[in-house]
């Protein structure tokens, strides 16, 4: 069966606390052979022909880089892609296909990326030859036959027009300069620029310079150049980040529109709920995070998604997650008869132009409390007044509570290491028993909070802030930058502490799947974003949700297998009763 052996390089500290432990340690080492050697670099290469799978080292290493794995079957003999040796490898591709939208589905570090990389031209596969030049005749040789030689050809002769929109929207401030309408003119192939900008809520921001838009603007211009381009096949990664839920439904309906008027899309996105809305087809991807990915085969979208959260691809015969996932609806009768514990004023904050009001209301120990609504519209300044960071103008609010806060933006501090961040004020017992086994953040302890992928940083910020001793917990959107699994696992952990320990939990998120699977109850937020906002007291969750869909104007039902909420297709039988009946949402 195929071996595959992956180092991660960058977390191994051979030198800087680790003697080369690896290579002592290795029993076919100890033959006198050379299973694992020194690279070039000062770290441990492993060689996948001699070693013999016994773990030892992957056991032992103190950095936790090592991954050793056998794969069940001979198919997988051959990677599409390597990036080097004791690299991750990628086995498989999904087939785009006109008029439909490709899902892929799949953990962070699996793959996905790397498809569309590869599908886009970025980068030609290299069949596993990574020291060889790559060759689109050899993979055109390596497809023969099937569907993958035409697209591959295609794709070879340049007659195939692409457009990409990449997952870090961050990078084009580094690379471009100057006004946002420009940069958008220079792609407008089209000849759509006003109208689709006016589409995605971006027109009023066309004279600002790139350098000065927030993350969410960023993120639809971004999406605005991808789809201005007249092309064959669109690639967006992750349209939704930053984005609130409003924002990612207009941006599904576009996508939607697009493939429906003879184009292809593939599309990476961890928000279940528009992947679901969006999607014809689903490819799931499973594997070893960083060290392998499988593309599945195509499914449809109802069985794409259910699969991918049972954790067993039919088709395949393949079981990839011990556990399914699965979201059940939370007995809230026994929450609502536990006491008040706290009980806040209206408030009122007025931050420029921008103006706040919210309802008086109370929060009960044991309750994860959601908060829903659009961008800029005072979500975090209710969060930070409650925080103690931003003092309301009518009142005073002290609620004599410990408080444990996770803000949208995490700033690192530079040279500490995870392991420190957790080594005071932590309930042990509680981070053993509650959060270590969901969130798995102790193989990065060794590793600089500074260096950690967003994803890991957003991940050791939860641990941290439900491991410390506290009685409300304030997290801003904790679902960004971690995959659908994690966001569940986070919102596992989330509502098994508050639960536990009786502590209160207040969510700021978009993600309706996510808010939907974590709260018990729910405030909405309603008024014009940087103008005037106004949020309710907790609403018991059909309330709230009903009230935030009938503002979106969409219905959501419950898929009978899973329990997950599905967004009904706009103007399907089931979409119109459920707005005729006033059920907007199904408890
Ligand atoms: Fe050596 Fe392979 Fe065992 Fe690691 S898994 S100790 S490389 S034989
Ligand atoms: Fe690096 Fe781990 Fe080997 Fe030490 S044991 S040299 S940390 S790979």
């Amino acid at each position: 069966m195929p071996r595959i052996a992956v180092i991660d390089r960058e977390k191994c500290i051979n030198g800087e606390g680790c003697p080369f432990l690896c290579s002592s340690i290795c029993p076919v080492n100890r033959t006198g052979k050379e299973c694992i050697t020194l690279g070039e670099d000062n770290k441990p290469t492993i060689s996948e022909e001699l070693c013999i799978a016994c773990g030892i080292c992957q056991k032992k290493c103190p950095a936790s880089c090592i991954a050793i794995i056998n794969l069940a079957s001979e198919k997988h003999a051959v990677p599409l892609h390597q990036f080097g040796e004791n690299t991750f490898r990628l086995y498989g591709l999904p087939s785009p296909k006109k008029n439909a939208v490709i899902g892929l589905l799949g953990k962070n570090g699996i793959g996905k990326t790397t498809v569309l990389n590869i599908l886009s031209g970025n980068i030609v596969p290299n069949l596993g030859q990574f020291n060889e030049k790559p060759a689109y005749s050899k993979v055109i040789q390596f497809f023969k036959g099937k569907e993958e030689q035409a697209f591959f050809t295609a794709l070879s002769a340049g007659e195939l027009k692409l457009s990409y929109k990449p997952q870090n929207v961050d990078a084009i401030v580094e690379k471009f300069k100057g006004k946002v309408e420009k940069l958008l003119q220079k792609v407008d192939e089209k000849d759509k620029l006003q109208e689709l900008t006016k589409q995605l809520e971006i027109d009023s921001i066309l004279q600002h310079s790139i350098s000065k838009v927030s993350g969410g603007e960023l993120q639809r211009i971004a999406i605005a150049a991808c789809l201005l381009k007249d092309a064959d096949i669109y690639f967006l990664d992750e349209p939704s980040s930053y984005l609130d839920v409003r924002q990612r439904l207009r941006i599904a309906k576009l996508i939607r529109e697009l493939a429906s008027s003879n184009k292809q899309v593939v599309i990476v996105e961890h928000d279940l709920a528009v992947l679901d809305y969006l999607s014809d087809y689903i490819y799931v991807l499973y594997g070893e995070p960083a060290v392998y990915g499988i593309v599945g085969n195509p499914k449809s979208t109802l069985n794409g998604i259910n699969e991918f959260l049972d954790g067993f691809l039919r088709d395949e015969n393949v079981r990839f997650r011990e556990k399914e996932l699965h979201f059940s609806v939370r007995a809230a009768a026994k929450k609502s008869k536990r006491a008040a514990a706290l009980q806040y004023p209206a408030l009122k904050k007025t931050l420029g132009e921008f103006h706040l009001e919210t309802e008086p209301g109370e929060l009960r120990k044991g309750e994860v409390v959601g908060v829903l609504g659009p961008n800029a519209i005072g979500k975090t300044t209710m969060v930070k007044m409650f925080a103690s960071e931003l003092k309301p103008d009518n009142t005073a609010l002290d609620f004599s509570l410990k408080i444990a806060y996770k803000p949208q933006y995490i700033k690192p501090k530079k040279d500490m290491l995870v392991k420190e961040l957790f080594s005071t004020n932590i309930d042990t017992s509680l981070f053993e028993l509650e959060i270590e086994r969901r969130l798995k953040v102790k193989p990065l302890f060794e590793h600089k909070l500074s260096e950690l992928s967003g994803g890991e940083l957003q991940k050791v910020s939860i641990a941290y802030n439900l491991a410390i001793e506290s009685d409300l917990v304030l997290l801003v959107e904790p679902s960004a930058f971690i995959d659908v699994e994690d966001r569940l696992r986070v919102a596992d952990a989330i509502k098994s502490i508050v639960d536990v320990k009786e502590k209160i939990a207040m969510v700021v998120d978009h993600d309706i799947l996510f808010q939907d699977y974590v709260s018990d109850s729910l405030i909405v937020f309603s008024g014009e974003p940087a103008e005037k906002g106004f949020a309710s007291k907790p609403l018991p969750k059909e309330d709230g949700m009903n009230a935030f869909l009938r503002e979106m104007g969409i219905t959501f039902r419950r898929d009978p297998s899973t329990g997950r909420p599905r967004a009904n297709k706009p103007d399907s039988q089931k979409d119109k009763e459920q707005k005729k009946q006033g059920k907007y949402y199904y408890q």
